[in-house]
C-alpha cells in the first residue's frame, strides 16, 4: 500500500487551497510503509483524499505537493507534461534572437517543487533543491534532453544552502553531454555577457533582473551612473550601452568585478570605474567627497534569509538606501531592490520611505520592479515572489 499522510484536524485548508507545502507540524500521522522521497497520498483528519506529493520527513516541509487530481498519477507522463508546460511557456516569453539566457523551470511556481532549470545558450544548468527531485534527477534529465532543443550539455549547481534542510549534501558537476566552456557567452536583450556557470552565484547570472536591467537604460543618457552590488556588471553594461557619461561599479567580490570588466570591455570609450569594496563604506566615502550621481542602482544580496532576520535586514536596507538618496543629484533616479522573500513589497516601501525622510529629500515612486516573467509566481504560492523593487525620482 502507498503511504498516506493524515493531517491534523483543521490543518487541511492550505492543502485545499493548493499551497504546495505540507509542514511537519500539520501532520497527525503517516500510514503505511514510507521512505523519504516516496510518493504519498495526503488526507484530512477524516481520511478524505486531498492531494499527492513527495515526502521527506527530514525537512520541515515534509511533503511537496504535486497534484490535487486523484486520477493523476505521478509517473513519467506526469513529469513530462509538467516540464513540457514550463518549457513551452518560456518560448512565448523570451525573444530567442536577442536573449539566450533565461529560466526554463521555476520550481514550485511551475508545479515542479525543488527543480530549477536555467538556460545559458546551448547549456542547461540545473539545481535540485529537494530530496524528491534529487532521487528523480536521472529521469528529469532524460526528459529535458528530449524536450529542449539545441542543447549541448547540462551542468548541475546543486550547491544551494537549502539542500541541507533536505538532508542533502551540496553537489556540482557536469550532468550530461558536452561540458560547458569556462565562460559561456550569452545574449540578454541583445547585449553580450560572459557567464561562469561553475563558480558564479546561483546558476551563474541574476536572470531574474533582466527586465529591470532593461528599464535602467531609459535614464542613462549622459548620466553618471552608480551600479552598487554590481556582480558581473549586469546593470553596468546596460548603462554603458545607453550612453551614460560615467559608470561606477562597486562590489565586494574581486572575481565578480573581473568578469564585469570583461563584460564592459569594448563598449565604448566613456568613463568606467571598478571599485572592489563594501558598498556601505564606499558610499560613505563618496558622501564625504561630495560625489554625486544621476542614477544609482542598489541590488544587494539577500539580507534576510528567514523571518527572524527581517529586523536586521530592514536596518541594512534603510542604511544603504539613505546613502543612495544622499548621493543623488536633484532629478536623479534610484533603482532599489530587495530579493529577500521575507521582506514584503509593503515593508520594503516603508523602509525606503524611512530612508528618504532621514535623508531629508523628497522622492516619488515612478515604477515598480519585480522578477522577470520567466520567474513566474503561482497564485497558490505567494512565497514564489521574492524580488521587489522601486524606481524613485529624487527632487
Ligand atoms: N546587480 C547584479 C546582481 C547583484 S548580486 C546583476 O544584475 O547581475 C549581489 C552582489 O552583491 C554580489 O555580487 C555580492 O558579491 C555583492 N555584495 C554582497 N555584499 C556586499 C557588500 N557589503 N558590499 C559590496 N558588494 C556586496
Amino acid at each position: 500500500m502507498r503511504g498516506t499522510v493524515v493531517l491534523k484536524r483543521n490543518r487541511a485548508k492550505p492543502v485545499m487551497q493548493r499551497h504546495p507545502w505540507v509542514f511537519s507540524g500539520a501532520i497527525a500521522h503517516v500510514e503505511g510503509e514510507v521512505a523519504n522521497g516516496d510518493v504519498v497520498e495526503v488526507c484530512d483528519a477524516g481520511h478524505n483524499w486531498l492531494a499527492r506529493g513527495l515526502i521527506n520527513r527530514h525537512s520541515q516541509i515534509a511533503v511537496r505537493l504535486l497534484t490535487w487530481r486523484r486520477d493523476e498519477p505521478v509517473d513519467a507522463t506526469f513529469w513530462r507534461r509538467r516540464l513540457e508546460r514550463a518549457v513551452a511557456a518560456r518560448l512565448a516569453l523570451v525573444d530567442q534572437s536577442s536573449t539566450t539566457a533565461y529560466r526554463l523551470v521555476h520550481a514550485e511556481s511551475d508545479g515542479l517543487p525543488g527543480l530549477i532549470v536555467d538556460r545559458y545558450g546551448s547549456w542547461l544548468v540545473i539545481q535540485c533543491l529537494t530530496l524528491g527531485v534529487e532521487q528523480r534527477k536521472e529521469e528529469l534529465v532524460g526528459l529535458l534532453v528530449d524536450l529542449v532543443d539545441d542543447v549541448r550539455g547540462g551542468y548541475e549547481r546543486s550547491d544551494a544552502e537549502v539542500r541541507e534542510k533536505e538532508g542533502l549534501a551540496r553537489h556540482t558537476g557536469p550532468l550530461w553531454g558536452e561540458e560547458p566552456p569556462e565562460l559561456i557567452e550569452v545574449l540578454e536583450n541583445g547585449l553580450h555577457f560572459l557567464v561562469d556557470v561553475r563558480r558564479s552565484h546561483k546558476t551563474g547570472f541574476y536572470l531574474d533582473q533582466r527586465e529591470n536591467r532593461a528599464r535602467v537604460r531609459d535614464f542613462c543618457e549622459e548620466a553618471e551612473v552608480l551600479d552598487a552590488f554590481a556582480y558581473t556588471g549586469g546593470f553596468g553594461v546596460y548603462a554603458a550601452t545607453a550612453d551614460a557619461s560615467h559608470v561606477t561599479l562597486v562590489d565586494s567580490s574581486a572575481p565578480a568585478l573581473d568578469l564585469a570588466r570583461r563584460n564592459l570591455e569594448g563598449l565604448g570609450g566613456r568613463g568606467v570605474e571598478f571599485t572592489t569594496g563594501d558598498v556601505f563604506s564606499v558610499l560613505r566615502g563618496y558622501r564625504v567627497q561630495e560625489r554625486r550621481f544621476d542614477v544609482i542602482v542598489l541590488d544587494p544580496p539577500k539580507f534576510a534569509h528567514v523571518k527572524r532576520e527581517v529586523k536586521r535586514a530592514a536596518r541594512a536596507y534603510k542604511d544603504v538606501n539613505l546613502l543612495a538618496f544622499q548621493l543623488l543629484r536633484p532629478g536623479g533616479v534610484l533603482f532599489t531592490c530587495s530579493c529577500s522573500g521575507a521582506v514584503s513589497p509593503d515593508l520594503f516601501q516603508k523602509i525606503v520611505f524611512g530612508a528618504v525622510v532621514d535623508a531629508g529629500r523628497e522622492a516619488q515612486i515612478i515604477g515598480y520592479l519585480a522578477q522577470g516573467m520567466d520567474h513566474p509566481v503561482a497564485l497558490t504560492f505567494p512565497e514564489g515572489a521574492y524580488l521587489k523593487g522601486l524606481i524613485c525620482r529624487v527632487h
